[in-house]
């Protein structure tokens, strides 16, 4: 059955026990990161991931806390002798960015490295990213400081489905990309600029029908997190869920 595994699940300032908000999405042939933040190569380990089974790699936006670990993990993958090809996806100025911070560590230089391919997501609404006979994943664009992507799932085997918001302000497009999943993933990392408080993450829910809420990418620095998802439940009538690092969803 596929899955989702949350490697990461707070904000930008992480803890002891919550990474910087990433996950993976397990298939039986396509194993897919999303986002990726410091010491990739162990979470995924403690997570029983094998980095050798990576497929793809979906870039949200060109914030460090989502996008930093990559370098290290590309570095760690071809010193353990990766051959195999891997596909990163993202908008045209998250894979510019991507790409000039790989030469900036001159990787054209480091021999024998695997095949990378870029391939930029279109910056609308519902944009195909992938489709396989496991996922269709698409994007829409969010409401962040930086250009950003929220992603739909849906998998196809099951007919089940998911969405996450990513970093974003609420916003009608979540509302869109979201309509009917089992499972939305919001963020909920305050009122602030490009972010999203915890009853309007649950207004977005509610929107968008969801048939679940996880919260995700919250402060856990001097918050009550279990709060935080009785606030979602003034405006969500569905279950409300906090994300944590290494928690498994079956779809
Ligand atoms: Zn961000």
């Amino acid at each position: 059955m596929p899955k989702l595994v949350f490697l990461g699940t707070a904000s930008a300032v992480p803890d002891e026990n919550h990474e910087n908000t990433y996950m993976a999405v397990l298939g039986r042939e396509q194993t897919i990161l999303i986002d990726c933040a410091n010491n990739a190569f162990v979470r995924l380990e403690q997570a029983g991931i094998r980095h050798q089974d990576i497929t793809d790699v979906i870039l949200t936006h060109f914030h460090p806390d989502h996008v930093s670990g990559l370098p290290s993990l590309l570095l760690d993958m071809w010193l353990m002798r990766r051959k195999e090809p891997l596909t990163i996806y993202g908008l045209a100025y998250t894979l510019e960015r991507m790409e000039k911070l790989m030469e900036a560590y001159d990787w054209a230089s480091w021999p024998g490295f695997f095949p990378v391919t870029f391939r930029s997501i279109p910056d609308v609404e519902l944009a195909p990213v992938l489709e396989s006979a496991e996922f269709r994943i698409s994007a829409s664009p969010v409401h962040h400081l930086i250009p950003n992507i929220g992603l739909r799932i849906d998998f196809l085997e099951t007919g089940r489905s998911m969405a996450y918001s990513c970093d974003t302000e609420p916003c009608q497009e979540v509302v869109r990309l979201a309509q009917g999943v089992d499972v939305l993933v919001h963020e909920c990392g305050g009122g602030t600029l490009g972010h999203t408080a915890p009853d309007k993450a649950g207004e977005i829910a509610s929107r968008s029908e969801a048939g679940s809420l996880y919260l995700i990418h919250y402060n856990t620095r001097g918050v009550d997190v279990p709060m935080l998802a009785n606030i979602a439940r003034t405006t969500y009538s569905g279950p409300v869920s906090i994300a944590e690092d290494f928690m498994k969803l079956d779809f």
